[in-house]
């Protein structure tokens, strides 16, 4: 496992929209992809091979092929004149390279391009992260649970064995990172076991959990299998986090949990769902995240009514408040003051980003610190990268193997027990549908293809992954006419 990458340094970000714009958006070049792309004999990824070659990491040419020898040049010729216009130089896409995670990243945007073509977004060519709920398991009740989780993990999770296949299957295909969610993802116990398996394989791995069964072993163990990123949930203070999650003394546990991650050096995220009930005491959390739990992120979840969700729906934000809490994180992030990066899951801040020129650009629900100093770039990016990744980007996976667009977006897909997953990826109707933005009900914004709005937030009020996403300002009228019509989840826009 090379633990050499560190997305703050990284300037994958630059070089992917410049290589896009620059070089790839014509029919030759996508040719030339097809061309270099593929497998070599001894069945390693082409591109991946040229990229280790290119940075020094293979010194041996005993078994290239003429193909192999060609594919090397035709990048090592595109590279060296990219590297000037790239504003980086030889060395550092050199050195860039020597990082496996970026590597795989560069074959599946590459891929991407040769099979799906250059697109507004983007579709890469598999999805860069999956998040895999591993069980349905979970220690806590919470109201807003997105995976309707209780003491029990359902019968039909997958085994060690079958998730391990799984895991072979996703390195393949070129799929970058895995984040295991749940239920409580540590309460399976061959939960290491899986994590180190990915960790080996170069995947970027990270974690979503409650917390609460993070003590200073369990987060040491975390480092050592090889897990780069944590993100513990937090709703807010004790009362109002006990409340939510349905056990009393929960709040403790968590905070110590974080403690304890920041402890051992794991990057620690914490991710807060914004609700009604908790929006008011935002910045005073966010300042508690800074200076008492010290962990390096905090990521503002934006609510989804789905599952257990909807039973709270009357929690989900007006569109003014989600505005409102958008420019607080926003404001944070640019300020130099605030130690602790402010992000969410909300679409619309990319398109806040964009409306700021001085400010950092932010362009999914994943960013580096590289990503955020790109200027005058920032466009071309965020319309490449595209705010809401849903089958497109990312998919989520439950624990049966069924695969969904997203996991707050529960509509089976296929399941990778029974199907091939690129027949699913590639094929399925719903995801060429959610890829369309042209066709979305707010393809008149001008953001449209750097946000696109919450598509499960879309399905979730409309039944309709093309509807708009009401939580957005630009879309108050939608929001208006479901609150006139009484019913929020049955009225249709218009
Ligand atoms: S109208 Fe749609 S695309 Fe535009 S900012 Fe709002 S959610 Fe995003
Ligand atoms: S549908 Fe898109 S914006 Fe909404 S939670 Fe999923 S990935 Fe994020």
């Amino acid at each position: 496992m090379d633990d050499s990458f560190d997305p703050a340094k990284s300037r994958n970000p630059e070089l992917v929209a410049n290589t896009v714009e620059t070089w790839l958006g014509n029919p030759f070049s996508r040719f030339m992809i097809k061309v270099i792309s593929g497998k070599r004999e001894n069945g390693e990824h082409r591109i991946e091979w040229i990229f280790k070659k290119f940075s020094g990491l293979i010194n041996d040419s005993s078994d290239e092929t003429i193909r192999d020898k060609f594919a090397y040049r035709v990048v090592e010729f595109f590279l060296e004149k990219g590297a000037e216009p790239f504003g980086i130089t030889f060395e550092e896409i050199k050195d860039v390279m020597k990082d496996p995670v970026l590597r795989r990243a560069l074959r599946n945007v590459l891929d991407g391009i040769a099979y799906f073509g250059v697109q507004r977004p983007q579709t890469t060519y598999a999805p860069f992260l999956v998040v895999w709920n591993l069980t349905k398991q979970c220690n806590l009740r919470c109201k807003h649970c997105y995976e309707n989780a209780g003491p029990k993990p359902s019968p039909d999770e997958l085994t060690t064995e079958e998730a391990k296949k799984v895991i072979d299957e996703f390195y393949d295909i070129g799929v970058v990172a895995i984040a295991f969610s749940g239920g409580e993802p540590l309460l399976r116990k061959d939960f290491f076991e899986l994590a180190k398996y990915a960790a080996d394989k170069d995947f970027y791995v990270s974690v979503a959990t409650n917390g609460t069964l993070i003590s200073k072993d369990v987060a040491r163990e975390l480092k050592e299998s090889g897990v780069q990123y944590v993100e513990i949930s937090l709703d807010g203070f004790e009362e109002e986090h006990d409340e939510f999650r349905g056990i009393k003394g929960t709040w403790r546990r968590t905070i110590q949990g974080i403690k304890n991650c920041v402890e051992v050096g794991l990057d620690t995220a914490v991710a807060t769902t914004i609700t009604k009930h908790n929006y008011k005491n935002i910045e005073k959390l966010i300042e508690f995240v800074e200076k008492e739990l010290k962990a390096n992120r905090f990521l503002a979840f934006n609510f989804v009514p789905t599952r257990r969700g909807k039973d709270i729906i009357e929690q989900d934000l007006e569109p003014e408040e989600r505005e409102k809490i958008q420019k607080l994180l926003y404001s944070k992030l640019k300020s130099t003051d605030c130690r602790v990066q402010t992000l969410s899951t909300a679409p619309q801040y990319a398109r806040i980003a964009i409306q700021d020129e001085n400010g950092p650009a932010v362009f999914t629900h994943f960013t580096s610190q590289a990503a955020m100093n790109v200027k005058g770039k920032a466009r071309t990016l965020g319309e490449f990268i595209g705010g809401c990744g849903a089958g497109r980007l990312y998919c989520g996976m439950e624990p049966n193997g069924d695969i969904v667009p997203c996991v707050f977006l529960p509509i089976k897909l296929g399941n990778i027990r029974e199907q091939n997953f690129m027949d699913i990826w590639r094929n399925h109707p719903l995801l060429q549908k959610i890829r369309n933005r042209n066709e979305f009900k707010c393809n008149t914004c001008p953001y449209l293809y750097v946000c696109g709005g919450c598509r499960a937030r879309a399905y979730a009020y409309f039944n309709d992954v093309q509807a708009p996403d009401p939580g957005c300002i630009h879309n108050k009228k939608y929001w208006d006419i479901l609150k006139r019509g009484g019913d929020i989840k049955l009225y249709a826009y218009k």
